[in-house]
């Protein structure tokens, strides 16, 4: 049976919870243990899905279609275990099981209540595949004292209780601001957030104060002592250069250790934290940098593009050398010319996207790599730029589109090269889909096969023709274009096992010009860098020691 870790934040949120929760998971990992990590949110979404990349930033999807929180991709790059559906839930998705079996009479006619019918349901998902790890780790979003998050709590406290003694440990995060005036460090918010937390009934085991300055012995004592946590488990949350230090940063700080001894596990394995060294000796020795130029909509928001972030920086690992990445805004040039907005660039990236707002000037983006050989890598939305700019522009059809577009606007007016997809094949079942039926998990979402053409690009650099990639898309290339876009040199070098749809496109007299229908970036991790973002590095490399 599971030991559970509840993580729950106060005083202010973005705190680096989610990124705390991943860094102990891996450091429970180095001591040889096996980990899952949950994510409670308190939204009445019932998921991410259908909220504005400005709202939520980047929506997860894991394997088994699930639409979640960016920390999934966080629990995921740490811990190298694949998030499921079952590893996040929200306020949203619970209360609409609870109605949902009030309907159908499950509750027998009793009064449906937060306690205990919203915190069963709770309790119920905690208890999912308990028996499969040695510790679970469940994130509360949010921060201690928000009205919508008390069902979670009191769950979670009610869980608590339910386990033998010694089973659960409550790991609180909190903020030491420092006051500039007198040059202190204030600990009375801490102190007030442990209180509100005591007041619902939890009291916390560890305390993680993130601060910009050390922490001094005299001031931990203190946090210990009000908040009523021994001194060792006061840990300290400091800044860090990269994310990826933080399993080090926190080991260093006794976390890991100021855990086991919370469970009374003694002696604590020793741990294996080679991983980690060779990932901090990777950021810190770089040999040279490259600029990436990532050419979207949602360019404000640098968490709308989290994994994509993440996974070019995996990249510059594997290379040893530092990416530079700049968020250009292609509605800058949906009207004008692109070249001066992405001269200079070793690489360019057109990630994911909804809506036709910026689209020209993505598509723009892909000709100008194209023209200029420069290393192009479309994602999703991106690959989609990348066949209409080549049915445009190479395969004479000028008024080639996206059906999403016509959908959107209520006029038909592109040819559509890439179409609304209705029904296709999983495994070994149907998917069906109605058009103007819910927004919210129509997508063709999570992970599926594609066999690669052997001897292409893509099969080179994946070492293999026989892939599996996480999907999070409606509409889909249309494979009657396929012979007459293959004819002018784009290679359709990925197609679903059926030989349906298509999941790769590739340039084949490009250095690096490759399209692909699912979001690599999901996948990647600093220790295991997704083959396809280490080599468009390396191209990126070779770039520029061209100029
Ligand atoms: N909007 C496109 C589609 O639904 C692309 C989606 C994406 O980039 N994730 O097919």
């Amino acid at each position: 049976m599971a030991r559970y870790i509840f993580i729950t934040g106060g005083v202010v949120s973005s705190l680096g919870k989610g990124l705390a929760s991943a860094a102990l998971g891996a450091l429970l990992q180095a001591r040889g243990y096996t980990v899952r990590l949950r994510k409670l949110d308190p939204y009445l979404n019932v998921d991410p899905g259908t909220m504005s990349p400005f709202e939520h930033g980047e929506v997860f999807v894991t394997d088994d279609g699930a639409e979640t929180d960016l920390d999934l991709g966080h629990y995921e790059r740490f811990t190298g275990v694949a998030a499921r559906n079952t590893d996040s839930i929200s306020s949203g998705r619970v209360y609409s099981t609870v109605l949902e079996k009030e309907r159908r009479g499950d509750y027998l006619g009793k009064t449906i209540q937060v306690i205990p019918h919203v915190t069963n349901e709770i309790k119920e998902f905690l208890h999912i595949g308990s028996d499969e790890v040695d510790f679970m780790l469940c994130e509360i979003g949010g921060t201690v004292g928000d009205i919508e998050a008390l069902p979670f709590f009191e769950a979670i406290r009610q869980f608590s209780q339910d386990k033998p003694r010694g089973e659960c440990i409550f790991m609180h995060l909190t903020l030491l601001p420092y006051l500039a005036a007198s040059g202190e460090l204030k600990t009375k918010p801490t102190q007030h957030s442990v209180k509100e937390l005591r007041s619902i009934g939890i009291a916390p085991d560890i305390l993680v104060c993130r601060s910009e300055h050390p922490i001094p012995d005299k001031e931990r004592a203190k946090i210990g002592l009000f908040c009523n946590v021994r001194v060792d488990s006061v840990i300290a949350g400091y800044d860090l250069k990269s994310i990826y230090e933080a399993p080090l940063a926190y080991h260093a700080q006794g976390l890991d250790q100021a855990v086991l001894d919370a469970f009374g596990i003694a002696p604590a394995p020793k741990p294996d934290l080679a991983v980690w060294k060779d990932v901090y000796d990777r950021i810190h020795n770089t040999d040279g940098e490259v600029n990436v130029a990532i050419v979207g909509k949602y360019t404000q928001l640098e968490d709308a593009y989290k994994s994509i972030k993440e996974a070019l920086i995996h990249g510059g690992m594997s290379n040893r050398v530092k990416v530079n990445v700049k968020w250009v805004d292609s509605e800058v040039f949906d009207d004008a010319d692109a070249a001066p907005h992405l001269e200079g660039f070793d690489a360019i990236l057109v990630p994911g996207g909804f809506g036709e707002r910026g689209t020209e000037g993505k598509i723009k983006a892909a000709e100008f790599a194209r023209l200029r050989k420069i290393p192009y890598l479309g994602i999703c939305l991106g690959m989609q730029m990348a066949v209409i700019e080549a049915a445009r522009n190479v395969g004479n059809m000028p008024d080639a589109g996206s059906e999403e577009f016509d959908h959107e606007s209520g006029k038909k007016r592109f040819t559509p090269v890439v179409y609304h997809l209705k029904e296709w094949v999983q495994g070994n079942h149907k998917v069906k889909r109605n058009q103007g039926g819910d927004k919210g998990g129509t997508m063709r979402l999570g992970a599926y096969d594609a066999a690669l053409t052997s001897g292409s690009k893509v099969a080179e650099i994946y070492g293999t023709t026989a892939i599996e990639e996480r999907h999070r898309h409606r509409y889909e290339v249309d494979i009657q274009y396929k012979d007459k876009l293959e004819k002018t040199g784009l290679l359709f070098s990925g197609m679903s096992p059926d030989g349906r749809l298509p999941e790769i496109v590739e340039w084949q007299d490009h250095p690096w010009f490759i399209g692909v229908q699912f979001h690599p970036e999901l996948k990647s991790k600093p220790f295991a860098p997704h083959p396809l973002f280490a080599d468009f590095i390396r191209a990126a490399i070779e770039t520029s020691r061209l100029v």
